[in-house]
């Protein structure tokens, strides 16, 4: 098929046994790849009920139709499982180079089944696969282990590895890849871990067919020019994701001491341009970008270098803990890279840790005797480290995940865990931002800001305005956004340069020969979307309204300080958010959708 490797392997843990079969061309059709494939795979083979950690779950890694393809930005893949964190539907999105040399394996998805009886790592060597001994390899950071695979291998070998959090299984473990890249959310790591495969090395030699070679030249270099003429490139490939950190904490939309507030007094320690200044040494990008956003960092004070931190661990690991420290952030972002853990979750749940501290819920006792209040930077480091080993009481408490931590500690710390659906807030203050907050409330996999970014469509309408208008803007943007993940390629270029969405379509129809508008598209995104919502609906019993309910802060807790001190979104507003989006989706007012919807999304029998 035009655009695909052509084949899903699938690699039994349990058995060892590893199969290829052709890519189902039905499937390709209706769910085009990546995301779509994730979400098809895991509804059709994760048996209803698996254990998230046990040898039923799959894990699913998955290319699009332009992975590996000579467009901006295509080197993602998605990894989809279900969630040991959530319980629920898990995708996350990774960059870097390892997608295109799966796609150039010729493989649209490796779907890895069962539980090893010892550490294995996969090999890919175009049609060669095997599962190699791992067990001295056991233990390693991720950093130290993908350049020992580049030392064994070659620089062409693409590696994707997990940490000690996803050996531990810590719940919102991720998988590393290209020293800075990773599938982040929603512990697709400790779901690698639970079936003791502790890396991915892979490459490929083969070619990608195309429907229509010239016309493919023609709309990737128009692609390509696009970017290169955007009025924004400059200072997009100058900061990253890091631009938006000034401009959230102007807005009072940059978490601040466990989002209590939105700005941060410290802040300008942390903007982009001061890391710019004080520790950024290079630009470092994905496969095939134009804009690289990859900044890499050297922090003096700890003879250390990452790749980051981008904005999401910015916010997290330095104003929701107190730090206006941008060497601190990212140290703390080079200890959660290498010890595999995610950093917007483990930012939440230590600024959660730092409040009930400081609250006298949580005391030395509980902390193995650190000072965990906020600004605290070794107290940080140390506990970063107890949680990817699940050390002391502290370490096993965090390790499991905001929700479950307040829940066990309880005492009101539940009133500030910030989280839905057991997946914690990425980092956007939402008090008074009501677009974001349903975005977040309603998102897929959990609070991930990714699939709706809807927080500038707040100020430009009114931040605290609760219309249809705004309810439609996220649902578009949810049907939308994710279509990028199901493509194979990054939404940044449209995002954050401003290129014409519409260039892609002509790039999409040279490629694999089907003539496909962003309206079809969209159709597609709502139908991954409908899927996803029923497969929450299979796994959680009594599984409704209640999931999508925001953290209580963010409707009972006006911020005391900074530009939106005394705003708050009121509790009818966010009832009302949840009545029209559910209209509007078609779905019935516990949030379920009709099985008129699904018969018209043409998905009745698959979720049946
Ligand atoms: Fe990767 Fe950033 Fe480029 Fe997107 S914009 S492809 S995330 S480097």
């Amino acid at each position: 098929m035009n655009g695909y490797g052509g084949s899903i392997l699938r690699v039994n843990l349990t058995t060892g046994q590893i199969t290829k079969q052709p890519t189902p061309p039905e499937v390709a059709r209706d769910y085009i790849g990546g995301r779509g494939f994730g979400a098809y795979f895991l509804f059709k083979e994760v048996p209803k009920n698996a254990e998230p950690l046990g040898p039923e779950n799959k894990l699913i890694i998955s290319t699009g139709p332009l992975s590996g393809l000579m467009v901006p930005g295509a080197g993602k893949c998605d990894w989809t499982t279900k969630s040991p964190l959530t319980g629920g539907y898990a995708s996350a999105s990774m960059g870097g180079h390892f997608t295109a040399e799966l796609k150039y394996a010729g493989i649209d998805s490796i779907i890895l089944e069962g539980v090893s009886p010892k550490p294995v790592y996969l090999f890919i060597d175009d049609d060669k696969v095997q599962l190699l001994d791992a067990t001295n390899l056991w233990g390693k950071g991720a950093f130290e282990l993908e350049v020992d695979f580049k030392h064994k291998y070659g620089e062409e070998y693409q590696v994707a590895v997990i940490g000690p959090g996803g050996e531990n299984m810590v719940l919102y473990a991720c998988v590393n890849h290209d020293y800075g890249r990773q599938a982040g959310r929603g512990g697709v790591g400790a779901v690698m871990g639970s079936k003791k495969l502790k890396a991915i090395v892979l490459h490929g030699t083969k070619s990608v067919p195309v429907a229509d070679l010239a016309g493919y030249r023609k709309a990737g270099m128009e692609l390509y020019k696009a970017c290169k003429d955007a009025e924004g490139l400059a200072e997009w490939t100058r900061y990253g994701t890091t631009i938006v950190t000034s401009w959230c904490d102007e807005v009072g939309a940059l978490p601040t001491r466990n989002f209590q507030a939105g700005s941060f007094e410290g802040g300008k320690g942390i903007y982009g341009q001061t890391m710019r200044k004080e520790i950024v040494i290079t630009d470092k990008g994905c496969f095939g970008c134009p804009c690289p956003c990859g900044k890499y960092s050297n922090m003096k004070r700890y003879n250390t270098q990452v790749e980051g931190p981008e904005y999401e661990t910015i916010g997290l690991f330095g104003s929701n803990l107190g730090i206006g420290d941008i060497q601190a952030v990212a140290e703390s972002n080079r200890l959660c890279d290498d010890l595999g853990i995610d950093t917007i979750s483990a930012g939440v749940c230590i600024g959660w840790a730092m409040e009930a501290y400081e609250k006298g819920i949580l005391t030395k006792a509980d902390t193995d005797g650190l000072e965990l209040k906020f600004g605290n930077i070794e107290a940080t480091f140390a506990v970063v480290k107890k949680i990817a080993y699940r050390e002391g009481k502290l370490g096993a408490l965090l390790a499991d995940g905001v929700k479950r931590a307040s829940q066990k500690l309880g005492k009101g710390s539940e009133k500030f865990a910030i989280e839905v659906k057991g997946m914690e807030q990425s980092s956007y203050a939402t008090h008074n931002a009501t677009a974001m907050l349903l975005a977040y409330m309603t998102c897929d996999v959990g609070a991930h800001h990714n699939r709706s970014w809807a927080i500038t469509y707040d100020l430009q309408v009114g931040r605290d305005k609760v219309v249809p208008e705004k309810v439609a803007r996220v649902i578009w943007l949810q049907n939308f956004r994710p279509m990028f993940d199901v493509l194979g390629a990054c939404r940044l270029q449209w995002v954050e340069l401003g290129i014409n969405r519409d260039l892609y379509v002509p790039l999409l129809e040279a490629i694999t020969g089907l003539h496909r508008t962003w309206e079809d598209l969209e159709a597609v995104g709502n139908r991954i979307w409908n899927i996803t919502r029923m497969y929450w609906v299979r796994e959680i019993e009594g599984f409704g309204r209640a999931w999508d309910m925001p953290s209580r802060r963010f409707y009972e807790e006006p911020p005391k300080t900074g530009v939106t001190a005394g705003q708050i979104t009121k509790y009818e507003d966010v009832i009302r958010l949840l009545d029209m989006y559910y209209e509007q989706r078609g779905w019935n007012t516990n949030g379920l959708p009709t099985a008129d919807t699904l018969e018209k999304l043409g998905i009745a029998s698959l979720v049946a």
